[in-house]
């Protein structure tokens, strides 16, 4: 390990009589005072071909810059009055002191470190910047420097070389400079970059140093409605607006870092336009930060007075707060951000905790609804037959195909938690072709495969936006003709609410496909208008009755008997408009029979089978359909 915080090399160039070298009569550097004549050293020679060692010495006194000679235990050997007057002391007076503590050298470790780096002879430079309080009270900005003295006596222990120069000007100046850098005009408040850098070293600060708390706090906030306060008042009124909510934002974090134990104030900075963040660092748990939150709000809910303008707004912040250790930057703010979405859209003027659930859904959401299509491409779809039975005779007549993601991530996920997703993001439509070709694939095989049978027929899933954002007609013809499929072994379920107050195109498509010979299936009736007066206008066959009906059949013990004179109506209502009546979610014998009794065709449900491979259902034909 060198030690040097500055990562530079030995430069002997830079050592006292190398520097005299330069030049025998200003020494050192362009500021050094010109030395008084030098009385010649009885130990050199005075012929004005080699400075003497008096020369040196000489020089070293009347520099400007303070300077002293180490030994190598970091003790004083000899300070020019220059370096005597920078630390208030007379140069004789400060032989044998500690150089360390002359210049505060000992209070940053890395600095200590690469101090006795160089004392030691394992480094050949240290240059680092301290502030020295002055005997006066004030303070300097000073670079420190300490380097080997390349020439030492010969023989004679080694020495080093501590020299001072005065930065505080240039301090002064970087730092108005950063000032200006780090804050924004129009609030005076730390603005993003001065933010950031507060967050990273908190977070530092938190995991390695065990007196905190260990946690981090934030409240990320956002002014509802700021952009009409801009574009009706103007930008100026706006401006005064944002200076103004800084202020009350600035009170409030005040207030409660007086009430809190935490470490120093909150940091309140504008993160852009009208976004705000206060810091909550060594935070005691979400209360404090949740109290703070409130706070904000309830600051925000006093009206505004602005030059004769009297103006209301309100703010949705969005809390987090947590333990330092493991959190980044980039994953808070993420955090933070997420839940001012949800503060937003749960109804704005709020303030909305983060919550890791929401959070975790909101991230599978995405990362389902992002990898669809691929996966579509990828063969990650499979399908799952489920039989549809005759009540009379408790034969197979058809089997439904339900699709299932087999997720690399996330295992075998169900189409309730990805048809939605395809839906929004349209990747329903090449999903929904996947779908309808494997199936009629497989339809057909069966049929090939049972040539003497009553041909099994298929149901397959149709999702509305199938029906609006491709040519479905087109692709159920296509697939019928390459798979060889009769089209009387195709049936297509819609919901209902797909095919309500359906004109145009979707009413065109229904009667293309039902010309064609593939039948029409309401899914999941009754649970939206059930207007079977309205459906019977339509080219549809089936109406399969929503599980929720069977359900609340009830047992023989309690019978819920409105239920079943509904389905009973239902079932005489449909099959006099032409319909035959399939019942979803048929699970028990008792179920089924009552349903045969009620005179519903067909059942669906677990009594016969769940949702199984198509090798399963292989089986069912081959033992002759019997179901149940
Ligand atoms: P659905 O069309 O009403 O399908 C019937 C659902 O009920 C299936 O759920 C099935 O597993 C379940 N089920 C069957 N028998 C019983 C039973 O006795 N009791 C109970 N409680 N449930 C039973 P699954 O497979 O999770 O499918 C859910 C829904 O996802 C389907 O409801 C359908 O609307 C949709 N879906 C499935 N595959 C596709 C597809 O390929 N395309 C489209 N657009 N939607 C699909
Ligand atoms: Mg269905
Ligand atoms: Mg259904």
């Amino acid at each position: 390990m060198s030690g040097h915080p500055d990562g530079t090399g030995r430069t002997p160039g830079a050592t006292l009589p190398s520097v005299t070298e330069r030049d025998g009569t200003t020494k050192e550097s362009g500021d050094a005072r010109t030395a008084p004549e030098p009385p010649c050293d009885s130990a050199a020679r005075c012929d004005g071909t080699a400075a003497s060692l008096g020369d040196y010495r000489a020089a070293f006194h009347a520099a400007r810059h303070p300077m002293a000679v180490l030994n190598r235990d970091g003790l004083v050997l000899a300070a020019n009055p220059a370096f005597g007057e920078l630390v208030g002391a007379a140069p004789d007076d400060l032989v044998a002191a500690t150089a360390a503590d002359l210049t505060d050298l000992g209070a940053d470790p890395r600095v200590w470190t690469a101090y006795r780096e160089v004392l030691c002879g394992r480094s050949d430079r240290l240059r680092c910047t301290r502030r020295l309080k002055q005997s006066d009270g004030n303070s300097v900005w000073v670079e420190v420097t300490v380097e080997p003295v390349a020439d030492g006596p010969a023989g004679g222990e080694e020495r080093v070389l501590l020299s001072v120069s005065d930065i505080s000007d240039r301090h002064d100046l970087l730092a108005r400079l950063r000032h200006l850098q780090m804050h924004d005009p129009v609030t005076r408040l730390p603005n993003r970059a001065l933010f950031f850098e507060r967050l990273a070293a908190a977070l530092e600060t938190a995991a390695f140093e065990p007196a905190g708390t260990g946690r981090i706090g934030l409240c990320y906030l956002d002014l509802d409605g700021f952009k009409a306060v801009n574009d009706t008042l103007g930008h100026r009124v706006g401006d005064r607006l944002l200076s103004a909510v800084a202020q009350r934002l600035t009170r409030c974090a005040e207030s409660a870092a007086d009430r809190g134990p935490g470490r120093g104030g909150h940091l309140v900075a504008r993160l852009g336009g009208d976004e705000f963040a206060l810091l909550v660092e060594d935070s005691t748990g979400t209360d404090q930060v949740a109290e703070l939150a409130q706070c904000v709000l309830d600051a925000l809910q006093r009206p505004f007075d602005l030059a004769g303008q009297r103006l209301s707004v309100s703010a949705s912040i969005g809390v987090v707060e947590r333990a330092a250790s493991g959190t980044t930057a980039t994953g808070l703010m993420q955090a933070a951000d997420t839940t001012l979405y949800w503060a937003k859209e749960d109804g704005k003027a709020r303030w909305t905790l983060f919550d890791p659930e929401r959070n975790a859904h909101r991230m599978t959401r995405q990362a389902l609804s992002s990898t669809l299509r691929p996966a579509v491409d990828r063969g990650e779809f499979t399908l799952e037959y489920q039989p549809l039975v005759g009540l009379g005779d408790g034969r197979a007549q058809g089997v439904e195909a339900l699709v299932r993601w087999r997720h690399p991530q996330f295992g075998v996920l169900s189409p309730n938690r990805f048809i939605a997703l395809a839906e929004e993001n349209g990747a329903i439509v090449e999903l929904g072709r996947w779908v309808l070709e494997r199936a009629c694939y497989q339809a057909r095989a069966w049929q090939l495969a049972h040539p003497g049978g009553q041909p099994l027929f298929v149901s397959v899933n149709v999702a509305v936006r199938q029906v609006w954002d491709s040519d479905l007609v087109a692709d159920v013809a296509g697939i019928l003709a390459e798979t060889g499929l009769p089209p009387r072994l195709l049936q297509l379920e819609l919901t209902e609410s797909a095919v309500m107050g359906s004109a145009g195109r979707p009413l065109q498509a229904l009667q293309a496909l039902s010309d064609m010979g593939v039948r029409i299936a309401i899914d999941d009736f009754g649970t939206g208008y059930s207007n079977l007066a309205y459906l019977s206008r339509l080219p549809v066959s089936v109406l399969k009755l929503d599980g929720s009906f069977v359900h609340g059949f009830r047992s023989q013990e309690h019978p819920n008997p409105a239920d079943e004179m509904i389905v009973e109506a239902l079932v005489a209502l449909a099959h006099r408009l032409g319909l035959t009546v399939t019942a979803e979610c048929v699970e028990s014998a008792e179920q089924a029979e009552r349903l045969r009794r009620i005179g519903c065709d067909t059942g669906q449900g677990w009594l016969y089978s769940r949702p199984v491979a198509p090798d399963r259902v292989e089986a069912l034909l081959d033992a002759g359909r019997a179901c149940g």
